[in-house]
C-alpha cells in the first residue's frame, strides 16, 4: 500500500485509550490525546493544521495518518418555529437526519444511530423505511460536532454550560440505539466525557423501543437517561404497536428499567407514549397505566402523534390527550405532554425518514421480530 492509497484514521469519536495509543505509535505522549481531544470537541477544531499548540512535525505526522471527517450536509430546513434539520449523507445515496430543537431553556439536539430502522413500530414514518446499516461511531459523534459548528460554538475551553447552544442531546432520532451498541456506547461515552462535550449525565438520553438484554448490558456501560418507548399498558396492545414486545413483554422490560435505575444510580425512567387516536387514548388506557406504574420511577411523556403518507393513524384530539393526562395524574403519576415542534418540515417524532433505499434485512436475536422482509 502506497501512502496516497493508506486509510486515514477518522480522530472524531476515538475513544480516549485508543486515541491515545494512536499518538503513541507516532512516538508522542500521552498528553497529546487530551490536547486532540480539546480542539476537537471543545474548540469544535475540525483542521489539524490549526491545532497550534501541537508542533510542527507532530501536526504534520497527524495530517498524514488522521483526518476529522464528518458527514456532509445534503439539505438544511428551518421550521417556522426555530426547529432545524439537517439531512446527512451516508454515502452510497442514503441519508440520515438531526433535528435541533430551540427552547428557553435549552437547545436539544436529536441524533440519529441508524440508516432506517428494523423494528417494525406501525406508527414511524423510519420504519416505513426499513434498515439500511448502523452509523459508525464518528458518524454518531460527527453529528453533534456538526451541529455545535453549524449553530456557531459559544464555549470557550473550560467553560462548562454557559452559553452553550446544544445544552442536550437525545437518541431519539433514525434507529434503534441500543440494535448500535457496538457504536453507540463509545459515542456516548465522548458526550459525558469532561474531555469531550462533557453534558451532564441527565443531559444525554438514549430512547429505546425496549431491547430487554441490551438495557441490562447498557446498565454496565454508561450512566445516562433512558427514556422507554411504551406506547400502551398492556401486551395485547403493545404487540401490535411496537412489534418487539413480542419477544420481550411489558414485565420483563419495566425489570430491565428499574435495573438500570439501580445500577445506574438513576431517578427516573421516562416512558414514552404516542396519542393515537382510538387506540390506546381512552381513560380505561389511562387507568391500567397508572396501575402499571404507579409507584415506580417513571415519568410519562405523551407524544401527539405526528402523522407521516401512508400511515393508518390520526392524532388524538388535544382534548383526549388532555383527559388522558389528568387521568394519569390523577391515578399518581407525573406525566408531561411532548410539545410537537419542527412538523412542518418532518422534524418532528417520528417523521424522520431520511432516505434509505438500499434495505437490507437483519435479523435481531434468533428471530426476525417484527421484521418485514424488503426487497
Ligand atoms: N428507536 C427508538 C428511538 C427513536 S424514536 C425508540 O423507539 O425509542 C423516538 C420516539 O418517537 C419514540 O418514542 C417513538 O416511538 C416515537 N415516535 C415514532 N413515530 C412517531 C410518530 N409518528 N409520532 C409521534 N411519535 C413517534
Amino acid at each position: 500500500m502506497t501512502d496516497d492509497t493508506l486509510q486515514r484514521v477518522n480522530l472524531l469519536g476515538l475513544p480516549k485509550a485508543e486515541l491515545e495509543a494512536f499518538v503513541g505509535e507516532m512516538g508522542s505522549k500521552p498528553f497529546r490525546a487530551r490536547q486532540l481531544m480539546s480542539w476537537l470537541y471543545k474548540r469544535g477544531e475540525g483542521d489539524i493544521a490549526a491545532m497550534t499548540d501541537l508542533a510542527k512535525d507532530f501536526r504534520a505526522q497527524l495530517t498524514e495518518r488522521a483526518e476529522v471527517a464528518v458527514p456532509t450536509i445534503v439539505k438544511t430546513q428551518v421550521a417556522s418555529d426555530g426547529t432545524r434539520k439537517w439531512v446527512l449523507s451516508a454515502g452510497n445515496d442514503q441519508a440520515f437526519e438531526m433535528v435541533f430543537i430551540p427552547e428557553e431553556d435549552r437547545g436539544t439536539l436529536c441524533i440519529s444511530s441508524q440508516v432506517g430502522c428494523v423494528l417494525d413500530c406501525t406508527f414511524c414514518a423510519t420504519a416505513q423505511q426499513g434498515f439500511n446499516r448502523n452509523l459508525t461511531t464518528a458518524e454518531i459523534v460527527g453529528q453533534v460536532w456538526l451541529a455545535n459548528r453549524e449553530l456557531g460554538w459559544q464555549v470557550g475551553p473550560g467553560e462548562k454550560e454557559k452559553g452553550r447552544i446544544i445544552t442536550n442531546i437525545v437518541l431519539m432520532g433514525m434507529g434503534e440505539p441500543l440494535a448500535n451498541f457496538r457504536n453507540v456506547i463509545p459515542a456516548i461515552r465522548i458526550f459525558l466525557d469532561d474531555l469531550g462535550f462533557d453534558i451532564s449525565r441527565r443531559r444525554v438520553t438514549l430512547s429505546t423501543s425496549g431491547l430487554v438484554p441490551q438495557i441490562y448490558k447498557l446498565a454496565e456501560e454508561v450512566n445516562c437517561a433512558l427514556a422507554v418507548s411504551l406506547h400502551a399498558p398492556n401486551d395485547e396492545l403493545r404487540s401490535q404497536l411496537v412489534p418487539i414486545n413480542r419477544k420481550h413483554n411489558i414485565a420483563e422490560l419495566l425489570e430491565a428499567c428499574w435495573h438500570y435505575l439501580d445500577e445506574q444510580n438513576g431517578r427516573s425512567v421516562t416512558f414514552e407514549y404516542v396519542m393515537l387516536d382510538g387506540v390506546n387514548d381512552q381513560p380505561e388506557h389511562a387507568r391500567e397505566l397508572a396501575r402499571l406504574l404507579k409507584g415506580k420511577p417513571a415519568k410519562l411523556n405523551l407524544i401527539p402523534f405526528n402523522p407521516f403518507p401512508g400511515t393508518q393513524y390520526r392524532r388524538s384530539p388535544l382534548a383526549a390527550i388532555e383527559r388522558f393526562r389528568d387521568e394519569l395524574m390523577q391515578g399518581g403519576l407525573v406525566v408531561t405532554i411532548r410539545k410537537t415542534r419542527g412538523d412542518d418540515i418532518d422534524a418532528a417524532c417520528g417523521q424522520l425518514a431520511g432516505q434509505v433505499t438500499d434495505r437490507i434485512t437483519v435479523r435481531l436475536g434468533s428471530k426476525t421480530f417484527g421484521l418485514q422482509v424488503r426487497a
